[in-house]
This record gives C-alpha cells, sequence and structure tokens, in this order.
C-alpha cells in the first residue's frame, strides 16, 4: 500500500455522465497503479437536487465500468453535524462570520457595483458586525487577506495562481443552514485523508479558494490535477445535443464496458500511438504526466471501433451471457433456439455492439422465417428447386455438420448441379436466414443443425411456388 489517497465525488443530481466517468477511471487507475486508496463519496448536500435513483444510477455506472473502491461510498448527507461543528469552529476563531444581507440588498449592490464598472463581489458589509440580530443569515468564510496571492501546482495543469482581489468572502452555509459545496469538499477530502484530488476543470476556480479554506481549519493541503474537459464534434462542451452522454445509454446500446473504459481513457491520456487497452494495462501504465492539457473530443466513431474490437476478440461465453438480455428484450426465447455460445461466435466479426449482435442473431430464433420480400423474389424461385433438391439430398446423409464435411457435401452438390459455390450459397442462404447477408453458409449450418437447417430448406422448398 501506497499514502496515495484518491476520491471521485460525484452530485447525484442525475445519471453518470462521460466526463464524471473519466475522472473516475483516472482516479482509480491511479490509485491501482500506485496501490493507494480509492474513495467513492456521494455530494448529496444539496437535498433538493439529489436523488436516490440517481445515487442507484452513478453506483450501477461504477459497478458496470468495473470501478470498485475501496472505502465508501460516503454519503455526505450523513456527515452534516461535522460540517456544522467546522463552521461553529470557523466562526469561534473569527475567521467566518454570519451576513444578514438580504438577496435584494445583494442584487441591488451587485447591480450598482457593475454599473460603476467593478468586480460584482460581495462588499463586506457584514465583516465587522458585533451585533446578532434575529435575522435569517448566510455564514461567510472571511478572505484572510485581501491583497494576497494563492498559488498551486496542478499536477497537469501546471502553475495555478489567483490574486485575493479577484475573491470574496464565500458563503459556507446557507440561510437554511446547510453548508456550501466549497466548504464541504474541503472538510471530507480533509478528513477522509485526501492527498490527491483528481477532477474536472470545471472546478480549477474554486480550488484556491479551497486552499484558503484548508488553511484556515488547519488541515494539510492536498495535492490537485484538473482533467480537462470533454469537447462534442463543434468544439462545445459536451452535451445531450451531442448523442448519448450518460454512460448507461452505451450499456442499452450494446457496449461493452472495457470498450467504455478504452475509449474514457484516451479522451485525454496518451501512450505513445497504442490504442487498445485493458484494463491491466491501463493499472500498469496510466500517469498523470500523460494527461493531455487541452479539452478532448468526443468521437462516437472511435468508440464504434472499439466496441467492435471488443466483441471480436472477447470471449463468446462472456458475450453471450451479456446478449442474453438484448435477445429477450426482443422477445425471442433462447432455449427454443440453438446453442447461444455457437450463436455468438458466428456474429463476433460481423456485429459492433450487442444491439446488431442481437438483430444478427434473430433469424436463429424464427419459428417460422420472416423472407426479405427483395430476396425471396429473386432466390426462392421455381428454376431453384433442383438445386434445394440436391442440397436436401446430400446434406441428409451427413452424420453431422462440421468444416469438412460440410465442405465434401457441397463439393458434390457442386457436381450434381453444375453450379459454382456462389449460386448455391446465396439460395440456401435467403432458406436459411431470410436474407442475402449473414455469417457464412457452413457457420449458419452448423449453427443451426441439421434438423433445424432440413426444416428451413424444407420450408423455402414450399415457397417456390
Ligand atoms: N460533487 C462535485 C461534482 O460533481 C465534485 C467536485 C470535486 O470533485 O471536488 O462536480
Amino acid at each position: 500500500m501506497s499514502d496515495l489517497r484518491v476520491r471521485f465525488a460525484p452530485s447525484p443530481t442525475g445519471t453518470l455522465h462521460i466526463g464524471g466517468a473519466r475522472t473516475a477511471l483516472f482516479n482509480y487507475l491511479l490509485a491501482r497503479k500506485e496501490q493507494g486508496t480509492y474513495v467513492l463519496r456521494i455530494e448529496d448536500t444539496d437535498v433538493a437536487r439529489s436523488t436516490q435513483e440517481s445515487v442507484d444510477a452513478i453506483l450501477d455506472a461504477m459497478h458496470w465500468l468495473g470501478l470498485s473502491c475501496d472505502e465508501g461510498p460516503f454519503y455526505q448527507s450523513d456527515r452534516f453535524d461535522l460540517y456544522k461543528q467546522k463552521v461553529q469552529q470557523l466562526l469561534d476563531e473569527g475567521k467566518a462570520y454570519k451576513c444578514y444581507c438580504t438577496q435584494e440588498e445583494l442584487d441591488a449592490k451587485r447591480e450598482a457595483a457593475m454599473k460603476a464598472g467593478g468586480k460584482p463581489k460581495y462588499d463586506g458589509t457584514c465583516r465587522n458586525r458585533t451585533d446578532s440580530p434575529d435575522l435569517p443569515y448566510v455564514v461567510r468564510f472571511r478572505l484572510p487577506s485581501d491583497d494576497g496571492v494563492t498559488t498551486f501546482i496542478d499536477r497537469i495543469k501546471g502553475k495555478i495562481s489567483i490574486r485575493h482581489e479577484e475573491l470574496d468572502d464565500l458563503i459556507i452555509q446557507r440561510t437554511d443552514g446547510t453548508p456550501t459545496y466549497n466548504f464541504v469538499v474541503v472538510v471530507d477530502d480533509a478528513e477522509m485523508g485526501m492527498t490527491l484530488v483528481i477532477r474536472g476543470d470545471d472546478h480549477i476556480n474554486n480550488t484556491p479558494r479551497q486552499i484558503l479554506l484548508y488553511e484556515a481549519l488547519g488541515y494539510p493541503v492536498p495535492e490537485f490535477a484538473h482533467v480537462p474537459m470533454i469537447l462534442g464534434a463543434d468544439k462545445k462542451r459536451l452535451s445531450k445535443r451531442h448523442g448519448a452522454t450518460s454512460v448507461m445509454d452505451y450499456q442499452k446500446m450494446g457496449y461493452l464496458p472495457e470498450a467504455m473504459v478504452n475509449y474514457l481513457v484516451r479522451l485525454g491520456w496518451s501512450c505513445g500511438d497504442e490504442e487498445i487497452f485493458s484494463m491491466s494495462d491501463l493499472i500498469e501504465k496510466f500517469t498523470l504526466e500523460n494527461v493531455g492539457k487541452s479539452a478532448g473530443v468526443f468521437n462516437p466513431d472511435k468508440l464504434l471501433w472499439l466496441n467492435a474490437h471488443y466483441i471480436k476478440s472477447g470471449n463468446p461465453q462472456r458475450l453471450a451471457g451479456l446478449l442474453e438480455e438484448f435477445l429477450t428484450q426482443k422477445g425471442i426465447d433462447i432455449p427454443s433456439g440453438p446453442d447461444l455460445v455457437e450463436v455468438v461466435k458466428s456474429l463476433q466479426e460481423r456485429a459492433s455492439t450487442l444491439v446488431e449482435m442481437a438483430d444478427g442473431a434473430a433469424f436463429y430464433y424464427a419459428a417460422e422465417l420472416e423472407y426479405d420480400e427483395k430476396a425471396k423474389g429473386k432466390f426462392l424461385t421455381t428454376d431453384q428447386r433442383a438445386t434445394f433438391q440436391a442440397i436436401l439430398d446430400n446434406l441428409a446423409q451427413c452424420q453431422q455438420f462440421n468444416e469438412e464435411i460440410l465442405e465434401k457435401t457441397f463439393a458434390a452438390v457442386m457436381e450434381v448441379t453444375g453450379l459454382k459455390f456462389g449460386k448455391i450459397a446465396q439460395p440456401l442462404r435467403v432458406a436459411l436466414t431470410g436474407g442475402t447477408a449473414s455469417p457464412s453458409i457452413y457457420q449458419v449450418l452448423q449453427v443451426l443443425g441439421k434438423e433445424r437447417s432440413l426444416a428451413r430448406i424444407q420450408r423455402a422448398m414450399e415457397q417456390l411456388g
């Protein structure tokens, strides 16, 4: 074990998105690589927007991607007492104060400041108030010095500085008594012993404020690594307009988790010109040094390409297990058909997603094959009767269907009919699969087996008119 402690801290206000999943993955990989600890913390202090449904959706997605945590999930909603105590500590030490300004007053001040060409920041009205009226209040963190500079070295972005004159007195507790993100994230990251915070660079402006809070609370400051955001092809921030952004939508579209993991990691990290990485490769090779400084562009075609790669090279047994759900959704009764693993093997080369594979597998399960109209018109014609009869007679002789026997059988059919293989295969394909595109004829025959194959040929012959 190393001392490295990292965390992923999603807010449960929706599903797990591509960007969040990548942040989780980077944390996970670094923890695994350095034998550190990976903590999952659910940031549900925004009670109005957090839902159990979102928590479940996030946990499902993490599970699907294989990003199991070492500690957690912890819930911030279980920790309100701790936050209250820490707010009180800052109040007692004079590092925070109660602010009684109403929203209307603040809005008016902001407007006036902007009109005067200044920054719309809090003017410090309540900073030195000594009375404590019986009015609603927020708690603000007193900026330690108005003219200082806070600097940190980001592990990805390098040196980042902010002048305190850019900042104002941050609200750390709302009028309803709930603490705010910037405050609780500091308390938790410190209390949970985080040594490195890896998160999206949408939080980079929060970091100097958080550093000031660490210092005020007497906590050690962790290191930070801010990961650049993900853009759509139009270079705008990735959103629904660019297609599915929720990780589990991809599961439903028939993507494999290893393809998603491989895709996500390459969105912002590289290792020479390698493209294919298993989780164990990544655990070995991942470093923050090779995370790029600029935004990654989401490319659905590349994700699809990776998915096709993992389907092609995947373990058929496992793929069969994953495919079941997709077949069942299509109303297919799996036990009524041929061996599912053999079905998968015949389709691995041809399907880019499990949805495509399920579509491609449907013909194997048809009790009454539906013929594609065009294919039927072209290939199930009266003049094919002799060909079909020859196929039927020869296949009926086979003890079993394997590559060698089928080759001999079709050599015999070619001899009897005087036709080339292609002339025999295409009508047969329509008879066996209903269409003109399918795995190879031998594969189809082997997967269907003798009984089903002969029945399908017979039925096709009945269609010949
Ligand atoms: N809950 C925050 C978010 O979802 C986490 C930010 C952080 O990692 O500090 O954006």
